[in-house]
């Protein structure tokens, strides 16, 4: 039946995915995030694509599953944090600005309890500066176990490293939870801001988080921005950045030299 097909196609990938791990068919498309008190990009979204040897440009959607089912995902994510610390490295010396670079983390890196390792080894055989290195954690991967998580969290901040909490607002979002999370930067999941020129419980919601960050003194960027009305509301609610398709695509690396290249000589100013 179709349930013995899934999962003999499910082990062929898992298989696949292993080799793609031995072999590095990774590729990182980076997302631009912009200021918006200067309008540049001060930091990009490291987002893993499976370069498939028959099957092509697999996005993460297509594998990051099954690579968190099977555990895979330590290895993929090591190979991810280790290219874009690189790339963000280069970036830095070729005068392309000091330019954050953001990790995603799934929660079996943190179950592993090695990840703090792993980062200084990183860190240390890139040459990176720490705070150009971001974290993207769930709210869900912090309250798996909470008390280890925050100590956790907070060390790798004492290192300089930044951390942002993805997705908000799809979670547990509790509060009092919150207040204890040791982040820099809140980033409002673009399910709020899809459709918050149309919803006014969603730009009411959105509104809420902006001033609850603020007053917890974090950052508040904003995901999924696609249009100019998206952008103008969430100016006029004090958003510190955005990110979304209005800015760019997440883009190839030597796409995202260019993007980062054209702006060196832009002067500041508001968009
Ligand atoms: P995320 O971290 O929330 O990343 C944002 C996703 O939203 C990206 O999808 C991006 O392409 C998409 N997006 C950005 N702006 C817009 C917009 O304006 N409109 C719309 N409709 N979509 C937008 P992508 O690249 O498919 O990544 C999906 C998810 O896969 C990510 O969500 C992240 O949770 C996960 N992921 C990606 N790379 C990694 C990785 O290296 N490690 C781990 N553990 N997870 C990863
Ligand atoms: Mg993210
Ligand atoms: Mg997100």
């Amino acid at each position: 039946g179709n349930m013995r097909v899934a999962s003999v196609e499910q082990l062929a990938l898992e298989t696949s995915l292993r080799k793609a791990i031995f072999k590095n068919e990774f590729v990182i498309y980076y997302q631009p995030k912009m200021d918006l008190d200067s309008g540049r990009i001060t930091s990009v979204e490291a987002l893993v694509r499976w370069q498939h040897p028959t099957m092509g440009l697999l996005p993460p959607s297509d594998f990051i599953p099954l690579a968190e089912e099977s555990g895979l995902i330590s290895a993929i994510g090591e190979l991810v944090m280790e290219r874009a610390c690189r790339h963000a490295r280069q970036w830095h010396q070729q005068g392309l600005g000091d330019i954050c670079v953001s990790v995603n983390l799934s929660a079996h890196q943190f179950r592993k309890g090695n990840v703090a390792q792993i980062i200084d080894r990183v860190l240390d055989s890139t040459g990176l500066p720490a705070n150009l290195l971001e974290l993207e954690l769930t709210e869900s991967l912090i309250m798996e176990d909470m008390d280890q998580n925050i100590t956790l969290l907070q060390e790798l901040r004492t290192r300089g490293i930044e951390l942002a909490l993805d997705d908000f607002g799809t979670g547990y979002s509790s509060l009092s939870y919150l207040k204890r999370f040791p982040v820099d930067t809140l980033k409002i999941d673009r399910s709020f801001i899809m459709e918050m020129d149309t919803s006014s419980d969603d730009a009411a919601i959105t509104r809420a988080i902006i001033d609850m960050a603020h007053s917890l003194k974090m950052r508040v960027i904003a995901e999924g921005v696609e249009t100019a009305a998206h952008l103008e509301m969430l100016r006029e609610m004090g958003c510190d950045g955005i990110q979304g398709f209005y800015i760019s695509k997440p883009v190839p690396e030597t796409r995202l030299q260019e993007i980062l290249r054209d702006q060196i000589h832009k002067p500041r100013v508001k968009i």
